[in-house]
């Protein structure tokens, strides 16, 4: 290191900067498996504060790594050429709600869980809904574009940013989009941030388009003899009219870890189960609730459970965030792959999912937002045994390549980072990839944002 640390104390208080061991450690990791210390962590309280470090970083061509609550799980906010982690954790104040206009200003550090209750009380909702809320930041969803159970009806993270304060390499901020609902100005630079994981700027404000908060809703769980059967009644649901607000399917692998760690009583009989929700009025969500339960019904769920007040679908919920845990409890390690298939091609996922389970010889278990075809094929491994790790690459090479073939994704909610590093050349073609290389050169020709990632 760095005969320029001495200058980039001089430019922050003390209190901003950190070198302690514990913290380098703390701020290289997220929730995959890769570590890389910092040279240094920042931590800024306002958008100029980002700026000014952006500005020293690029005249002293330091790599910058912006970091959320480090909740991703791909290694995307690791840093992986070292040099400065930008902790936005201290910027974490909801700058305004307003009910007229539908819309919330938050800085990047705000959680994601607090600013949907916040907006609750005032009769508005945020729908994006992944399952660390309670801990992601918003400013991490952005550059993640974050999607969870609600998106079949709502939409991911995208839909509903309407503006965002960025911080440039060079240290220019710049203002995109606005805070109306609609907006034609000029290309969409929004959604060019979005998901950008970091690599092109850093995001020190977002506004985002909040509904109105539905009064009601109503939840069902249901059994399957087969995960064939219960992606057939998602089809049957959506042919049938309905809309739900989610849509979430787990197989029978899941199932059972679910049954030993949260007991028989909440899981539904089968080697498959649904959890459809709807939500609106409350007399609507009453008679499409009726509606609903006979389609299931007729799709051949077993031991359809309807939870028509908070409290009972709570507990239905309750089993479907159990499911994550109830896998770790096995013992194994999970390798959590979010894949996204068109919906059409559900059954043949699951289908395929069972082959390599086969021809591997390793657990696989898969959950997930059956609505966008979006599930967590999980390959569950145990790493002490010999011989496992290039069993369980060949796995996954097998998986990503079958899923890009039926026109899927390699990931659907969590990004690429250094996780799906591998995969990225099979998932863009060269013209895309070199589409992606002229956007980073125009934002960042020094390429000294989040460095040794996917551009
Ligand atoms: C238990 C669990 C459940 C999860 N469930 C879901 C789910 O349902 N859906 C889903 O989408 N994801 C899910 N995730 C993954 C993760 O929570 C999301 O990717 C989330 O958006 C990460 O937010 P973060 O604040 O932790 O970001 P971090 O992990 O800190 O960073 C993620 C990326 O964003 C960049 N970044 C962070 N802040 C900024 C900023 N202000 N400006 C520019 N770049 C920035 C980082 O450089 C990095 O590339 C889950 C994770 C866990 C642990």
């Amino acid at each position: 290191m760095n005969n320029w640390l001495p200058k980039l104390r001089r430019l922050f208080p003390a209190s901003q900067i950190s070198t302690q061991p514990e913290a380098l450690d703390t701020y290289g990791t997220d929730m995959w498996h890769a570590k890389k210390r910092p040279d240094v962590v920042f931590f800024p309280r306002k958008a100029q504060d980002v700026a000014k470090l952006l500005k020293f970083a690029s005249h002293h061509k330091i790599p910058v790594t912006a970091r959320g609550a480090g909740k991703g799980y791909v290694g995307g906010c690791v840093p992986e050429h070292a040099g400065i982690v930008v902790a936005l954790e201290k910027m974490n104040r909801i700058l305004e709600i307003n009910f007229a206009d539908g819309v919330a200003v938050v800085q990047p550090g705000v959680i994601t869980g607090d600013l949907q209750k916040a907006v609750e009380k005032v009769g508005l909702f945020y729908p994006p809904d992944p399952a660390s809320l309670k801990d992601c930041f918003m400013g991490g969803n952005v550059a993640t574009n974050a999607g969870g159970p609600r998106c079949v009806k709502y939409g991911v993270t995208r839909h509903y940013v309407l503006g965002l304060q960025v911080a440039l390499a060079n240290g220019q901020l710049v203002r995109v989009g606005g805070r109306t609902h609609k907006n034609k100005s000029g290309f969409d630079l929004v959604g060019m941030f979005v998901g950008s994981e970091g690599l092109l700027g850093i995001v020190t404000e977002i506004t985002v388009r909040l509904l109105p908060l539905p009064r009601s809703r109503a939840v069902f769980s249901a059994g399957f003899r087969t995960a064939a059967q219960a992606a057939a009644a998602v089809q049957n649901i959506l042919a049938s009219g309905f809309l739900p607000s989610a849509l979430e399917v787990a197989d029978k692998y899941t199932l059972q870890a679910a049954r030993k760690y949260l007991g028989g009583e909440l899981v539904p009989p089968g080697s498959a189960c649904l959890i459809v929700e709807i939500d609106g009025q409350p007399a609507s969500v009453r008679s499409e609730a009726k509606k609903l339960l006979s389609v299931i019904r007729r799709s051949g769920g077993l031991q359809i459970r309807s939870a028509l007040n908070e409290r009972d679908a709570e507990k239905i919920w309750d089993l479907r965030r159990g499911f994550s845990t109830s896998l770790k409890s096995t013992g194994l390690s999970k390798l959590n792959e979010d894949v996204t298939v068109p919906r059409g091609r559900l059954v043949d996922l699951f289908n395929f999912a069972g082959q390599l389970q086969k021809k591997y010889g390793l657990p696989v278990a898969s959950f997930g937002h059956a609505g966008d075809g979006n599930i967590h094929v999980n390959i569950m491994v145990d790493l002490t045994k010999p011989g496992v790790k290039p069993k369980m690459r060949r796995a996954l090479d097998d998986l990503f390549d079958q899923v890009l073939a039926w026109n899927g994704s390699i990931t659907g909610e969590h990004g690429i980072g250094l996780a799906k590093l591998r995969w990225w050349k099979k998932a863009a073609s060269p013209e895309l990839r070199a589409l992606h290389k002229t956007i980073k050169k125009a934002l960042d020709p020094e390429g000294l944002l989040n460095p040794g990632k996917f551009v």
